[in-house]
């Protein structure tokens, strides 16, 4: 890493583990922030997982997906025009949540499969001990991310690190052509600036999240503009949401 680092943003929330960093590397920026424990509660309806951790959440995500969604299909064929709306919304219930239980679970595939312990090699072993920590890179060309977890094996005790993107996808993104009207978080200046470098975006469950950047030719302090769209439906639209770039889950 240079030593030319022009630049270190840090802005502290309200609680210690709302932080982040951002330190400039010339057009290379590092972010750091801490996440969060992945919530388990999901996990505890798939049967087997301690004997089959990742093979069996997958196994059950996408048998409620497919078992949801042939017996919504099924119950509106059959029962469509024939029994009050109601009613048919009522026999619709229970397929509609096992198809939602299987979307909710995929997301869980990958983690599950992290937590096979490297010691005494059972599967859903490992449990996580602290926040785990987030890293994003961004270069002109190029925009990674590594979570980093800490575990701890409920069975013999084995302290493992471990660090990938897990389900998120990011990619860089092309320059708008047009100045944009940025009020500098830094010294208050308004202006119409041109993007400063290209746009990092990055995707997890269907969260969009897209960062610009801004470099105000006042006081040199890089602004950030963060949008974020939801892709369920088709006509979702990017929306602001500020300049704090860390994953909201
Ligand atoms: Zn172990
Ligand atoms: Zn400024």
């Amino acid at each position: 890493m240079t030593q030319n680092a022009v630049e270190t943003q840090t802005k502290n929330g309200k609680k210690s583990d709302k932080e982040y960093s951002i330190e400039w590397f010339e057009k290379t920026c590092i972010i750091k922030y801490k996440g969060k424990i992945k919530d388990r509660k999901v996990l505890k309806f798939v049967p087997f997982i301690n004997s089959l951790g990742e093979a069996g959440v997958s196994i059950i995500a996408w048998l409620s997906v497919i078992v949801g969604y042939l017996s919504l299909m099924a119950v509106m064929i059959e029962y469509t025009g024939k029994i009050s709306y109601i009613w048919l919304v009522i026999l619709c219930i229970i397929p509609f949540s096992l198809f939602c239980y299987g979307l909710v679970l995929t997301p869980y595939v990958k983690y599950v499969g992290i937590t096979g312990c490297k010691n005494c090699h059972k599967v859903y072993a490992y449990e996580e001990t602290k926040n785990p920590e987030i890293k994003e890179v961004s270069t002109e060309d190029s925009y990674t991310i590594s979570i980093t977890r800490y575990w701890k094996c409920k069975y013999c005790g084995y302290m493992d690190i471990t660090a990938s993107p897990e389900n998120i996808t990011a990619r860089k993104e092309k320059k708008l052509k047009k100045h944009i009207k940025i009020k500098c978080e830094n010294c208050g200046k308004t202006e119409l600036w041109l993007e400063y470098k290209k746009p990092d975006e990055r995707s997890e469950e269907n969260i969009f999240t897209r960062i610009r950047y801004y470099k105000c030719e006042y006081c040199g302090h890089i602004n950030l503009k963060v949008e974020i769209k939801s892709a369920c439906t088709e006509s979702s639209t990017w929306e602001s949401r500020g300049s704090d770039p860390r994953i909201l889950n």
